[in-house]
């Protein structure tokens, strides 16, 4: 892990501050820019080319990031503070391993978040945000035992237990496991007055994305889910759900999935509300 620059003594208390992993690609990168935008100062964690360097698969490189982003948030003299976590950092179904699937999209986001919330509770107003995926819509999954163990926090059994699945399947496990997790974390959360939730795009153009369509065996069954609005987002479309999560209006919004996948969830499911 390499060193991020020293805590923002120069920050000016009203100046609002985020942690985004996954920040270097993709969704990440359009939440970053986004933010800044905004006028937010940002901590990226990515594997390389953001401040803070790390592997969210394994249990250092989570604590590496924990403690990077409480040196940078620690103002001399104050108690460390955050104002958001945005946990972007993830794999797609076409990896050729599915471990790291279990390691980075699940593991990897639940530990930043939970380590990362003493930070936010310091902060009134703070709110974090996961990635899910609309694929927990459509994936079959009629043996949740993976999901389970992932809830239960047993990563060891987890990673023995994945390469039995095909990589879709683990990937959509992934991210229910997610959803069910942090929606478990609302009582607990709201007692430290923080906000949690999750967006679950459809398709978004982003490298991610490119390779399953890149994909021999996967890339041709992306055109068979039906998209209302007849395209795939942006990560614009995304950052900009996420920023409204992460605002003031969204004061009362907690433990929700906020589906942002032109209406395929709605299409498929229309009798699940
Ligand atoms: P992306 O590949 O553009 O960005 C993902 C980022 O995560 C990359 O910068 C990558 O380096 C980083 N990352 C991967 N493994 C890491 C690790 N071990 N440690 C630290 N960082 C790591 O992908 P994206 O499409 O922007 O995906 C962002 C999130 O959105 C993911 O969780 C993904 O599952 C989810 N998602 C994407 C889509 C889509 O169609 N693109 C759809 C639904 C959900």
């Amino acid at each position: 892990m390499s060193a991020p620059e020293p805590a923002g003594t120069a920050r000016s208390g009203a100046v609002r501050t985020a942690a985004i992993t996954g920040s270097a690609s993709g969704i990440g990168a359009a939440v970053r820019a986004r933010l800044e935008a905004d006028g937010w100062e940002v901590i990226g964690v990515d594997l390389a080319g953001q401040e803070v360097s790390a592997d969210l698969s394994t249990p250092g490189g989570r604590l590496d990031v924990v403690a990077a982003v409480t040196e940078w948030a620690t103002r001399q003299g104050e108690q460390p503070a955050l104002d958001a976590v945005v946990a972007c950092a993830g794999l797609g179904p076409q990896v050729p391993s599915r471990q790291p699937l279990v390691s980075v999209n699940y593991f990897g986001a639940v530990a930043v978040l939970d380590g990362l919330l003493p930070l936010l509770s310091a902060r009134p107003g703070s709110a974090a945000v996961a990635i899910c995926s609309n694929s927990i819509s459509v994936t079959p999954m009629p043996d949740l035992r993976l999901v389970e163990l992932m809830v239960a926090g047993d990563e060891s059994a987890a990673l023995e237990l994945a390469p039995e699945l095909d990589g879709p399947t683990v990937y959509a496990m992934t991210k229910l496991a997610l959803g069910r997790a942090l929606r478990a974390r609302v009582q607990p959360w709201a007692d430290q007055h923080v906000r949690l939730n999750l967006v679950a795009p459809g398709p978004v153009e982003t490298p991610l994305f490119q390779g399953t369509l890149d994909d021999p065996v996967l890339g041709p069954l992306v055109g068979l889910l039906p998209v209302p609005m007849g395209r795939p987002s942006t990560a614009d479309e995304i950052a900009g759900p996420i920023a409204f999560l992460l605002s003031t209006d969204a004061a009362m919004i907690h433990g929700s999935v906020l589906f942002v996948d032109g209406g395929s969830d709605a299409l498929l499911r229309s009798d699940h509300v």
